[in-house]
């Protein structure tokens, strides 16, 4: 999701984080290509706008250009205004209410509704452990009650009982009542959907919503509408007191345009991302992530974070002067070896680091315990000067001897070299990314 408006601003933000000092014109310039990225990805005009007239009267102040790493703090400002204009906290469900908390659907035809609805018990189920029920008062579409019963079915949630004949408003009465007598946590409304807004459709909404009060009313639409999507939900938000969006289809959607502009024109919090036909195929929306993810930056915040807590700022600035030249010997992974062993394992670390995994699945279990740690220190202890700066000479013959001189084996030799080998590529990928002094530059 997100690909090209990611590949994009990518383009933008090396050619920034390339330079050294960047003039009040670079910037205009950078913030130019950022508004076209986003009109690409089918950002609404006003919007994309907005966006960039603000980011680009942060990034033109005096301490961002004067600063040590100009290009680094202008991303920084880009993202924080994009997790900003996705929505700045994530929002959960609030069913914090007596029970019965009624969660009502509402969307047009086809937007994936039911499905979501479905999704929502599951993991409702699962995850918070609330007992639900599921009914349908979908009497339009012929096949819409069935189709719930089946989806409760697989996902082992109930759905109240078909009665033939009854009107949206009488079903959502029964679901109630039912709900209450039987003690349902959570009781989830899967309304009818038309294929266009329409005031029938909007009365029947209000109708349903006055007799069951619910907790949340959840607007679904399809993200590959694009602008289509937000313009319904701004018709919605109009007549239905919404509580919040959810974005289906995001796995099919390259632009993202919708969930760019949505918070921005409705108002509302996107709270779910649909990413997939299958049930379980539903994340919780985090701006901030999600913002990561569109510049590429995996989930970098997290990983500076837990660096800034223990690396010393002269110990980064050191790293970060090495990394510049593209190196990092036997002496540097001794250095990051004993961080490590500050932080608490590279376990924790490597999953953040994006290129990272494969240093991590070249240790022999996914967390490095104490010892590893130890036995590799006394390994690069008994390297001679040469080796340590130079890690390509050690053959066979050296291998031998430092095992020894370690006690430990030439396997866990083989293994301390093939690390070394897997982080110094990941080093260069940071590098490319802006250097450890760089992710620092992104803490402000
Ligand atoms: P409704 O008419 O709004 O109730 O829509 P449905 O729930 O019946 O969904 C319509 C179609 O969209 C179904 O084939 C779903 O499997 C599919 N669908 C729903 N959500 C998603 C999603 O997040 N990703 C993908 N790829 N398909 C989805």
């Amino acid at each position: 999701m997100f690909d090209s408006l990611s590949d994009r601003l990518g383009g933008v933000f090396d050619r920034l984080r390339g330079r050294g000092a960047l003039t009040e014109a670079d910037v205009r310039a950078a913030m130019r290509e950022v508004r076209v990225a986003l009109l690409e990805a089918d950002v609404a005009l006003p919007v994309a706008r907005d966006f960039v007239d603000q980011v680009t009267e942060k990034a033109i102040g005096h301490n961002v250009l004067r600063s040590v790493t100009p290009g680094q703090q202008v991303v920084k400002i880009v993202s924080d205004a994009l997790t900003e204009m996705l929505g700045s906290d994530q929002s959960d469900l609030l069913l914090d209410v007596t029970p019965p908390a009624v969660v009502m659907m509402v969307g047009l035809q086809g937007s994936g509704k039911t499905t979501t609805a479905a999704k929502i018990a599951k993991r409702l189920k699962e995850k918070d452990r609330k007992k639900v029920l599921m009914a349908s008062l979908d009497v339009n579409r012929p096949a819409a009650q069935e189709q719930l019963a089946t989806l409760g079915t697989q996902t082992e949630v109930a759905t109240l009982p078909i009665v033939a004949g009854q009107r949206p408003v009488e079903i959502a009465s029964r679901a109630m009542q039912a709900a209450k007598l039987q003690g349902y946590d959570v009781l989830i409304l899967d309304t009818a959907g038309r294929l266009h807004v329409d005031q029938a459709l909007m009365d029947e909404m209000k109708a349903i919503a006055d007799v069951s009060n619910p907790a949340e009313i959840l607007l679904i639409v399809d993200s590959l509408t694009g602008q289509d999507a937000v313009n319904v939900a701004q018709s919605f938000s109009d007549q239905v007191p919404l509580t919040g969006v959810v974005l289906t289809r995001l796995d099919g959607d390259a632009r993202g345009g919708a969930a760019l502009s949505m918070r921005a024109v409705t108002g509302k919090p996107i709270k779910f991302a649909g990413t997939g036909e299958k049930l379980d195929a539903l994340e919780a929306f985090h701006p901030q992530r999600i913002a990561g993810r569109i510049l590429g930056m995996g989930d970098v915040v997290s990983l500076v974070e837990k660096a800034a807590e223990s690396i010393q700022a002269e110990d980064a600035e050191r790293m970060a002067a090495k990394l510049a030249k593209g190196q990092f010997d036997m002496n540097d992974l001794r250095g990051q070896l004993a961080q490590m062993r500050r932080m608490g394992g590279l376990g924790a670390l490597a999953g953040m680091i994006p290129g990272m995994k494969k240093a991590q699945a070249a240790m022999a279990s996914g967390a490095v315990d104490e010892k590893i740690l130890v036995h590799m220190d006394a390994m690069i202890g008994s390297m001679t000067v040469k080796e340590r700066a130079k890690p390509a000479l050690i053959n066979a013959k050296r291998k031998i001897r430092i095992a020894k001189g370690s006690g430990t084996t030439v396997q866990e030799v083989n293994k301390l070299l093939k690390m070394h080998l897997e982080m110094s590529n990941a080093m260069k990928k940071i590098r490319k990314m802006g250097g450890l002094k760089g992710l620092l530059g992104m803490m402000g």
